[in-house]
């Protein structure tokens, strides 16, 4: 299947619906490097601060650098509002801060990204309680809820193990009742599911990953509607801090430019990858969307990030395979432009990965923009040797 991207967001990602008047004339939004911004008068100064969201007062607030980018994910997430954070997990934690008090009950369902996990543990002692279920059907989920809970939250494809949910199934199921929904899109990003057009509330984004590009910013966004977005910006992006710094936000918005044709290669090599592997006897399992039973559901396109299992239960096994990759560099993160490989496998952890049903022989590749049939070569020499 090939990738499918909207058109209007192909110009979006170039650049088409930035005014370059704002900026002098300037094909690329400059970097607003400033912390304040004037005001021609003292009314002025008061109206704004009693409507800072859109005052631009303080760049802990709004700034025009951060602002374009915002715009601009806006648009290609088909949300009203955006708003940047200093990385993913700033706006994971942005997000839940402003929507939960003592009491509520947090759902999670497919496998999630770690540290998501850890803070919802940690939000225990601020008595917001969370379960996570593995059964991914409407009813199963649908059972999970309770009385309490006041958040879905979801990542498709998830987490390691790359299985898809019904977004649209889900959410409905939430707002029949009253439940926020929200999803990490970090792996599919705007152009291959747009969640919001599925019943999602809030999407987040890990920016450090595929919207980013380049391993070389650490950024992270929350897209919603503008009352959403509004009451996230006065809850906790104004009062946590987390804000995206006007020179990492130049810098995703230079990323974006070309998130349509790395998403492309991303597709076309990460499929090549993973039916190299689903056909090679080493090779036990394969995990990636396009290999799942069910149909892709929400998504028009795949990413490069995917795993299999090398079927071993040897740590030395898995070590040696790891290490005699040449092309795929040993390295936490994804969605750059040069392919990389990880283990969840920290030589003593088998057990708590077998609770996440995740084998204790899986490797993860995130692969790059690199020619495919080199990153094949590589993996067939790795898997050659014993
Ligand atoms: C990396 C990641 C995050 C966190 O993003 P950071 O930018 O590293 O803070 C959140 N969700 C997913 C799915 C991720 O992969």
């Amino acid at each position: 299947m090939p990738a499918r991207i909207d058109e209007e967001d192909e110009l979006v990602c170039l650049g088409h619906g930035e005014d370059p008047a704002e900026h002098r004339g300037a094909l690329t939004p400059p970097i607003f490097q400033s912390a304040l911004f004037a005001q021609p008068s003292l009314g002025r100064l008061a109206a704004g601060l009693a409507s800072e969201h859109d005052h631009r007062l303080y760049s802990r607030g709004n700034n025009p650098t951060v602002g374009a980018v915002e715009a601009k994910l806006a648009r290609l997430e088909r949300g009203e509002a955006c708003r940047c954070l200093a990385s993913g997990m700033a706006a994971v934690s942005a997000v839940l801060s402003s929507l939960l008090v003592a009491g509520d009950h947090v759902l999670v369902v497919n496998q999630v990204y770690g540290p998501t996990l850890e803070l919802l543990r940690r939000l225990e002692r601020l008595g917001v309680r969370h379960d996570v279920t593995l059964e991914l059907d409407p009813a199963a989920v649908a059972a999970a809820l309770e009385k309490e809970t006041k958040l879905l939250w979801l990542e498709s494809p998830g987490t390691m193990l790359f299985r898809t949910v019904d977004v649209a199934a889900l959410s409905a199921l939430a707002r029949a009742r009253g439940i926020v929904t929200v999803l990490d899109n970090s792996w599919a990003t705007p152009l291959f599911q747009k969640p919001l057009t599925r019943g999602v509330d809030l999407v987040v984004h890990s920016a450090t990953k595929y919207l980013g590009g380049h391993s070389d910013v650490v950024a992270g966004a929350v897209v919603g509607s503008a009352a959403r977005l509004e009451r996230l910006f006065h809850d906790a992006l104004l009062l946590d801090g987390g804000v995206l710094s006007p020179f990492d936000a130049w810098l995703l918005n230079r990323g974006l430019r070309t998130l349509p044709v790395r998403m492309r290669r991303h597709h076309e090599s990460g499929l090549a990858v993973a039916r190299f592997l689903a056909a090679h006897p080493r090779v036990r399992r394969v995990f990636h969307p396009a290999l799942e039973a069910a149909a892709p559901g929400s998504l028009t396109g795949f990413s490069g990030l995917l795993s299999f299992d090398l079927g071993t239960a040897s740590w030395d096994d898995l070590a040696r395979f790891v290490d005699r990759l040449r092309r795929f560099r040993i390295g936490v993160s994804w969605g750059g432009v040069e392919s990389l490989v990880l283990t969840p496998n920290r030589g003593g952890n088998a057990a708590a990965l077998a609770a996440q049903g995740i084998p204790p022989a899986l490797v993860r590749l995130s692969v790059g923009l690199e020619p495919p049939d080199v990153l094949i070569a590589d993996l067939e020499q790795a898997l050659s040797e014993p």
